[in-house]
């Protein structure tokens, strides 16, 4: 029988590859850049997107992250023209995992934030978009691939904390917002309660 600490490197080692997760749809974004040397990776951080706002599955999150949207496509893209971001992950609606940045390198999701008494999270965090309306309610698809998403990040990085973009940027960003359920993203991970924001 195989030593348990033999089977969590045997796991890890075949659920990532150089930072890319083996059962995520990997289309790589510009869009990032290294993390500060020393980064210890210990936040994950939720986001909800939809482009333009509660349309979903037409592409165009994938098309942001690659600086490929068409900004005259839709008005609403005016706003966001020349936007350069990216995110680790993106979950639709029916639960399928794209990736877009290595969860070694530094993606660009979280701007401006502050968490656990350490500012500018980008740095040392991985984040997850969820295809969404900030504030509407999620799939059950899109909590199952989350669950096993965060569950292999946690095997693979000593994280300890989990929380929305509202959380890290609190008063700019709203994302996921009231829609998202967290006592059950806590509870389907039996991860301590001090992992998720107190308001959780
Ligand atoms: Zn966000």
């Amino acid at each position: 029988m195989t030593p348990p600490e033999q089977q969590g490197l045997t796991a890890s080692t075949t659920l990532w590859q150089d930072g890319w997760y083996r059962y995520a749809r990997a289309l790589a974004s510009p869009n990032f850049g290294p993390r500060p040397a020393g980064s210890q990776i210990d936040l994950i951080v939720i986001h909800s997107i939809s482009l333009p706002p509660g349309e979903f599955d037409n592409g165009n999150v994938q098309r942001l992250f690659t600086n490929q949207l068409d900004w005259e496509a839709h008005p609403y893209f005016q706003g966001i023209r020349g936007l350069q971001v990216s995110s680790h992950f993106f979950i639709t609606r029916s639960g399928k995992l794209w990736q877009f940045v290595a969860c070694s390198e530094r993606a660009w999701h979280a701007g401006t934030s502050s968490y656990r008494g350490r500012s500018n999270c980008n740095d040392d965090s991985i984040g997850i978009e969820l295809e969404g309306l900030e504030g509407g309610i999620f799939e059950a698809a899109q909590y199952e691939t989350l669950t096993g998403l965060c569950a292999a990040i946690l095997q693979a990085y000593p994280i300890a904390y989990i929380a929305g973009h509202e959380h890290v940027a609190a008063g700019r960003k709203q994302d996921p917002g009231p829609g998202f359920d967290w006592p059950l993203l806590r509870d389907s991970l039996a991860c301590p309660t001090q992992y998720f924001p107190a308001v959780t």
